[in-house]
């Protein structure tokens, strides 16, 4: 019997995700937290979100920051075009760079957390974006968790136990798990579909291509 009870960070993206199937029951997750900063795919997210915990048997709660888009020119939610050039480089990361995002997720969580008395707050970072995204690191994660420690009555720890998988590994625990990938919502761009060209849709194809989930390349885009 899980003695813990834990929130998660939930965009529907692959990572949390996965994050969320393979840990829903070791770490005891009843919660999962989706963010409106105005991006473009918003709503896509939320309805997938709420997919993934109905399937789950979570509770949902959407946080509304509209603030977050007024001090950010990302191309996640401004005019400019999200790039589809230059695969994983500083210089594309930093077209869909959101300031201080994780940081700032992390501690609406850590207030629920300290307010409802939770153990744990899952997030997704992967070992792909870490290269890119500071916010996804290891020293991010331990020191965040360090700080909760002495900002919150509840102490919860932060753990992100994809941390050290690539994209290709997520997609590979994904299918031997039967976690449902056809709810995944990779896609920058706000259509119905994913669009195949964005940097995320990039990573998503290659890292199904390459463990045979072909089927869900044919759902998704
Ligand atoms: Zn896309």
């Amino acid at each position: 019997m899980v003695m813990t009870k834990s929130i998660i960070l939930l965009s529907a993206g692959l990572d949390s995700l996965v994050a969320l199937g393979s840990c829903k029951d070791k770490y005891g997750v009843d919660l999962a937290l989706t963010f409106d900063y105005g991006q473009k795919a918003v709503k896509q997210e939320i309805s997938a979100s709420k997919k993934i915990c109905e399937y789950y048997k979570i509770q949902h709660k959407v946080i509304v920051l509209d603030w977050l888009k007024e001090i950010t020119r990302t191309s996640l939610v401004s005019n400019e075009n999200v790039p589809s050039v230059n695969l994983g480089t500083k210089e594309s990361a930093s077209l869909v760079w959101v300031p201080n995002r994780n940081a700032l997720f992390l501690n609406i969580a850590a207030s629920f957390a300290d307010s409802f008395n939770y153990d744990y707050i899952l997030f997704g970072a992967n070992k792909d974006e870490a290269e890119t995204f500071p916010d996804n690191t290891e020293s991010f994660r331990s020191k965040i968790s360090d700080l909760f420690q002495i900002s919150t009555l509840a102490k919860p720890k932060v753990v992100a136990p994809l941390i050290n998988f690539t994209k290709n590994d997520i997609v590979k625990v994904a299918m031997e798990s039967n976690i449902p990938l056809e709810f995944v919502r990779s896609c920058y761009i706000g259509d119905e579909k994913h669009c195949g060209e964005c940097e995320s849709c990039k990573h998503l194809r290659e890292a199904l291509l390459a463990n045979n989930g072909e089927k869900y390349l044919n759902i998704l885009f």
